[in-house]
């Protein structure tokens, strides 16, 4: 089956305090257009880039205009711990390229998946999340949500329809994973995890911070929110923090009332309103994270970070076929050398996730490659001294090659036995390819192998 056709183009939202949705002029465009052109159009005289608005409040002539704003009922800014027009500017161009009707920035990608889950899933509530995805938010939902009372269910990438289906219970409110894992490279089956979480009434949330909407795009597949770490390639540059959370819109909440009464029961901190009433299916979810969470958490991005994000995304379609493809180069090189015991990169035939990497991610997928060097963890450490070019950094995805022995750092405290059930062997090296020239990549990788 193909994606799923959108029903409405791609429209844009001013988040905050009320959600109205705009048509996006960009959306009969190509992406790369998109990239440049959507979520701001000057008027004649106007500053051609996005303006930074670094101001934390605004001006109002009359207390019922501000009034109104706090009670939902007018569109404006007050506050930029809510929202900001920089912000929103650039959360309109990431809800373009997603296919999106709304979106939000966040301070961090950790911010951004803590708001997606907890808008819709609290106390006495119960998560269905893939076993591989990012440690930082493993940790947020085995640990840190469950002692807010939230229950996390994981369970393989691989489960069949009937291991999906057993794994929901009544009181279960959305399902999570992400298209490329980070550092496990598994592919989700989205359509798959899609229909499975539509058969029993609840959203599929899908992190797209690895293949981005240059590579995949999760809601032609049937997932309803979208959620991004900006951090790595949508910045690319190593310079600004960041998270993003996309709605589809495609999500009836209202079907499923009595699972989501924060979104179609009276919110009594804002006099009643009824986010689905009043904002529709479009803007019901973002608005809410906005006005409840945001209000409540205060995980802004400042607007700084969303003008160097926004001159990210300008070039986000010329970096990541080239990211891409020199993590195909590098995967064939470690594949083919004989100092390499095995190599996990989705675009590699062979690979347990070749086949649904060529269904979901047809022009690529990321730069990133796991590998194990042949002589464990001594040898993967010495592997990384060798290297020249590449750095040692904890970071992935951006314009300057990386690596980084997640057994000797990020999973440090961990036993061997610990590191196999965790999935990260003592001999594997995650390398970032950044966007340098491929064939100066090849050869650093090629020589430390070789001086091993
Ligand atoms: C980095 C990352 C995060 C966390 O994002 P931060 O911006 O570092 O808070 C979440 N998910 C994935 C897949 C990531 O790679």
């Amino acid at each position: 089956m193909g994606p799923v056709h959108m029903a409405e183009p791609a429209r844009r939202c001013r988040t905050a305090p009320v959600c109205f949705l705009v048509m996006d002029t960009t959306s009969n465009l190509g992406i790369g257009t998109k990239c440049i052109l959507a979520g701001y159009t000057p008027a004649s005289g106007e500053p051609r880039q996005i303006p930074i608005i670094q101001s934390t409040t605004f001006k109002y002539d009359s207390g019922d205009q501000l009034g109104a704003l706090f009670n939902l009922e007018a569109a404006g800014y007050f506050y930029s711990r809510l929202a900001n027009p920089t912000n929103d500017t650039v959360a309109a161009k990431i809800a373009a390229l997603e296919g999106g009707t709304a979106a939000m920035l966040t301070g961090s990608g950790q911010a951004a998946e803590f708001y997606a889950v907890f808008n819709i899933v609290g106390q006495g509530d119960h998560l269905v999340s893939s076993s591989t995805i990012y440690g930082g938010s493993y940790n947020l939902f085995a640990v840190t949500m469950a002692r807010m009372g939230v229950e996390v269910t994981f369970i393989s990438p691989d489960s069949t329809d009937e291991e999906l289906d057993a794994a929901f219970r009544p009181n279960t409110k959305a399902v999570f994973g992400e298209t490329v894992a980070n550092p496990a490279l598994t592919v989700l089956d989205i359509e798959r995890w899609a229909a499975a979480a539509h058969r029993h009434g609840v959203p599929l949330l899908v992190d797209n911070t690895f293949a981005t909407p240059i590579h995949c795009r999760p809601f032609e597949w049937g997932a309803d929110i979208v959620i991004h770490s900006t951090t790595k390639y949508m910045d690319g540059h190593g310079a600004a923090l960041g998270g993003c959370i996309v709605d589809s819109g495609q999500f009836d909440w209202t079907a499923h009332a009595d699972k989501f009464p924060g979104l179609t029961t009276p919110d009594e901190s804002y006099h009643g309103v009824v986010y689905t009433e009043r904002f529709g299916l479009g803007g019901a979810y973002i608005t809410k994270a906005t006005a409840q969470l945001m209000r409540d958490f205060g995980s802004s991005q400042s607007p700084f970070n969303a003008y160097i994000l926004n001159l990210g995304l300008e070039s986000l379609h010329l970096r990541m076929p080239r990211h891409a493809a020199n993590g195909q180069a590098v995967a064939e090189c470690l594949a083919a050398h004989p100092q390499v015991a095995w190599v996990r990169y989705p675009g590699l035939p062979g690979d347990p996730y070749y086949a649904l990497g060529q269904k979901y991610l047809p022009q690529g997928s990321c730069g990133v490659v796991s590998f194990g060097v042949k002589g464990g963890r001594d040898a993967a450490q010495r592997f990384m001294g060798n290297l020249d070019l590449i750095a040692i950094e904890t970071h992935v995805a951006d314009a300057r090659s990386c690596c980084l022995h997640p057994a000797s750092t990020t999973h440090r405290q961990m036993n061997d036995e610990q590191l196999a059930a965790a999935g990260v062997s003592p001999e594997l090296v995650r390398i970032s390819c950044g966007i340098e020239d491929t064939a100066d990549l090849v050869a650093d990788v090629d020589q430390a192998l070789t001086r091993l």
